[in-house]
């Protein structure tokens, strides 16, 4: 099997792995102590929260702090919900997450729109009583980099706050400057499920959205778990020293697939654009067969969220591709660990069960 889906999520970083064996351990080790607790294992267990606190910091703009979440999508909650100030802005190519939550604050919403090449014109007309701005860093389906630094000057010109969902460009490039709440999410850099955070800018004041204990100085109240921080925070430090590495071999794998599919449509900007993420188009392709006919590659049409609804992407609409255009699209994923022979193994198995459809 050939993973090509790293959009979705991403392996467990042996060294990630490594960092989490300690705090699931059994009785007489305690690493399994509550970090809440007063006692010795317990503030040792506390401790190693604190530690992959400041690594996850690392990848993260001065000035803020960054709170422990079950994931992206409660950390997106939190900020839409719990950060109430007026109207919310968000772009058109939004995780489901930012846009439900924001329709379910109540609040009245505008939908900045994004041009063919998937990017929000830095420009754009924010309206009279926006109090946040939502614009992501790097889009899940079809990887362009928003200029989210000029959009975050925007917010604040209007008086609104803005939040960058970073969760797919968290680890992989430079943090989004100027964002006043920034989320992001283990599984995505290579780190655990269950566990992200919320960056929150110092001086801004965010509501707890969850409450109980106080824990996560009130913020985010539950028993955070040692494990999940641990793993989040190797994979944070580990990300920040392979930045540049990651990125130059998923630009080569990117090349060659390109090479490989060299007839199909790239979907959104050629320049603004994360490599790690391929997403295609062939006029015509069957999308289901294709599917079929190649097994043994785990790739995915468009986001892991919306497929399966029979709906064309959002996102795909959003740029302006016709649904049929959008229906026959293919998201390649690639990874730190993908090798060049499984981007090839698996380019040339797609092309040759496209060419087999008569497309
Ligand atoms: N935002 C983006 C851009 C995502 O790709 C995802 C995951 O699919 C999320 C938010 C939600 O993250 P999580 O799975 O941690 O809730």
């Amino acid at each position: 099997m050939i993973y090509l889906d790293h959009q979705a999520t991403t392996p467990l970083a042996p060294e990630a792995k490594e960092a989490m064996l300690p705090w699931l351990s059994g009785p007489e080790a305690m690493g399994f102590a509550n970090p809440h607790s007063m006692h010795k294992p317990g503030r040792a267990a506390a401790a190693a929260v604190e530690v992959a606190r400041e690594q996850v910091a690392a990848l993260l703009p001065k000035g803020g702090r960054v709170t422990f979440t079950s994931g992206a999508t409660e950390a997106i909650n939190q900020a839409i919900l719990a950060v109430p100030r007026g109207n919310i802005a968000f772009s058109a190519i939004e995780h489901s997450a930012v846009v439900n939550a924001a329709l379910a604050s109540g609040a009245d919403v505008q939908e900045l729109p994004v041009s063919a090449e998937g990017l929000v014109d830095p420009e754009v007309e924010i309206d009279d009583g926006t109090g946040l701005v939502a614009v992501m860093q790097v889009n899940n389906e079809i990887g362009t980099i928003q200029p989210v630094a000029r959009l975050a000057e925007r917010a604040h010109e209007v008086g609104a706050l803005f939040l960058c969902d970073a969760v797919q460009g968290a680890g992989k490039i430079a943090p989004p400057a100027g964002a006043d709440l920034i989320a992001l999410t283990a599984h995505k850099l290579y780190g655990p499920k269950g566990i992200g955070a919320l960056w929150v800018r110092d001086g801004v004041a965010v509501a707890p959205l969850i409450h109980g204990g106080g824990q996560e100085s009130g913020l985010r109240s539950g028993t955070l778990s040692p494990a999940l921080c641990a793993g989040f925070g190797a994979a944070a430090a580990l990300a920040k020293v392979r930045m540049d590495a990651d990125f130059q071999h998923l630009s080569g794998l990117a090349s060659l697939a390109r090479s490989i599919l060299s007839r199909w449509g790239l979907n959104g900007s050629e320049i603004s654009r994360w490599p790690g993420n391929l997403s295609l188009h062939l006029e015509g392709l069957n999308f289901p067969r294709l599917m079929s006919d190649c097994r043994e590659i785990a790739f995915s049409a468009g986001s892991a969220c919306g497929s399966g609804t029979g709906a064309p992407s959002r996102v795909l609409t959003a740029i302006g591709l016709e649904a049929r255009q959008a229906r026959s699209s293919i998201r390649l994923g690639f990874g730190r660990y993908t090798t060049r022979e499984e981007v090839e193994e698996a380019c040339r198995a797609i092309e040759i069960a496209a060419v087999a459809q008569g497309v």
